[in-house]
């Protein structure tokens, strides 16, 4: 029981030895992310089978294209100087060179109006739309720059007729369903139509993985109430959304965007460039470390890393600088602030979850809340409060273990249903003493109750450990 804040990784097929997850596994990563925009089938197969072997602790979250346009493959990387004229079309089939970019997207040239200004590579490069014919828009290129295979190409600020799900995407939906993944981080969410298309096909297929939803355009932020009311959580995807909104909004977006997500009891996730240049270099820089600090003092749930652990050259060091970090901010936390309140809106459960809350944070020296869940609601209710100590959660199923990966604050342990009190604080005790989490004398705050009526926790008692157990 080390960090609270959870952390996701970014994991590439050509690096995912089981050795390896498991290595970042011990540094304090969670939740293993696949970049679909880099993957093909096989090679996320491949990471799925890997992270299970290395844990049945840690979650698997695919990452969707979404409705995102990009450049489509180069046979060698374009290098372009400021004020260069060359031509952009739609086409996802053709290679791009120095005579023409292609974009996915075929209606490019009919959608974007004169004047328009086209980022490409996260904005590392800009073109300006001067002119359009029936086939083509020709633009001038407004800094030097180099365009490669595949990069991100965005339009800030005019909405496009993209369907919300790619054929890529919807093959990688059903691989996840049949994979029995954790969580799907849906890109470019616009709304809640884009978030429902997906849950229809999970319903479809009763599948209980859980959506998340990645804002990165305005629209997203616009409509983020209306998304929230259909998602599981939450990405603020800093890479897109600096480019797709002014770069300087974007601390303040995040803010917000935390703030709503806690206050609904839904796990949000900061994402990207967090430790971008630990990709080259053994230590970050004092920026990246006060941003994963700023990050975890607004108390996020989990921040993450992309080409830092997907393909950078210090991936175990950077998610061992996020959990040190983490700690170090959570034990400022804890020594100077309470839990977070919420309102309790007249729910039993959550006036408890309240109320187990406030007892591990008022009262010395409490070591952890033990938790029983059916479905992870107790436990999300729980998370909320950003209680300073950990919650212990006992789980009946391993699909709910993995759910709460994302959690804050949350370590998991898988036991049998139970259905009694009695019952639940044997098998529960009797594991945490085995595995040397909890020892007889620590005082513990227990939530627990209802034991398969589904109506939420139903008491709490606070003891040393052992007073509730005796073996
Ligand atoms: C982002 O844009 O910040 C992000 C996480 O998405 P991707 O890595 O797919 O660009």
């Amino acid at each position: 029981m080390e960090k609270l804040t959870k952390i996701v990784a970014t994991i590439s097929d050509k690096r995912c030895e089981v050795e390896f997850i498991k290595s970042l596994y011990d540094a304090g990563m969670n939740v293993v992310r696949l970049n679909t925009a880099h993957l093909s089938l096989e090679g996320a197969k491949k990471i799925i089978d890997n992270t299970k072997a290395a844990s049945e602790k840690i979650g698997i979250l695919i990452d969707t294209k979404g409705p995102e346009v990009r450049t489509t493959k180069t046979e060698t990387d374009i290098v372009l100087k400021k004020d260069e004229i060359i031509f952009v079309k739609g086409d996802p089939d053709k290679f791009s060179s120095k005579d023409c970019i292609y974009c996915s997207y075929k209606n490019i040239v009919t959608e974007l109006p004169i004047n328009t200004k086209i980022l490409i590579d996260d904005g590392s490069i800009a073109f300006q739309v001067i002119s359009k014919d029936e086939d083509k828009l020709t633009c001038i290129v407004l800094n030097d720059g180099v365009v490669k295979s595949r990069k991100s190409f965005n339009i800030p600020g005019v909405p496009m007729n993209l369907p919300s799900l790619s054929g890529k995407d919807k093959d990688f939906i059903e691989l996840a369903i049949k994979e029995e993944i954790t969580f799907i981080a849906h890109s470019f969410v616009r709304n809640k139509e884009d978030v429902l298309e997906i849950q229809k096909i999970l319903d479809a297929y009763y599948s209980d993985i859980k959506i998340i939803a990645k804002i990165e355009n305005q629209q997203g932020i616009d409509n983020i109430d209306e998304i929230l009311d259909n998602v599981y959580g939450v990405m603020i995807a800093r890479g897109d959304l600096g480019i797709e909104v002014d770069a300087e909004k974007i601390p303040l977006i995040q803010k917000e965007i935390s703030k709503k997500c806690i206050a609904r009891r839904k796990p949000v996730i900061v994402a990207t460039q967090m430790l971008h240049s630990m990709i080259e270099n053994p230590r970050p820089t004092r920026a990246e470390i006060s941003d994963v600090a700023n990050a975890i003092y607004d108390d996020t749930d989990a921040v993450m890393l992309s080409g830092e652990t997907a393909s950078g050259n210090y991936p175990v060091e950077a998610v061992k600088m996020m959990s040190k970090v983490a700690k170090q901010v959570e034990e400022y936390k804890r020594d100077n602030e309470k839990f977070k309140d919420l309102p309790h809106n007249d729910q039993i459960p959550l006036f408890l979850a309240r109320t187990a809350a406030i007892a591990s944070t008022e009262l010395n020296d409490v070591k952890a809340i033990i938790a029983d869940s059916a479905t992870g609601s107790t436990i999300r209710n729980l998370a909320a409060f950003r209680s300073s100590k950990p919650i212990l959660a006992m789980c009946y199923s391993k699909s709910v273990m993995r759910h709460l990966s994302l959690s804050y604050g949350v370590y998991v342990e898988n036991i049998m249903l139970r259905k009694s009190t009695e019952e639940f604080y044997h098998t529960s005790f009797a594991k945490l003493f085995e595995n040397n989490i909890i020892s007889p004398e620590d005082k513990v705050v227990v939530i627990a109750g209802n034991f398969g009526a589904g109506i939420g926790a139903t008491f709490v008692e606070i003891s040393q450990a052992k007073y509730l157990y005796k073996p």
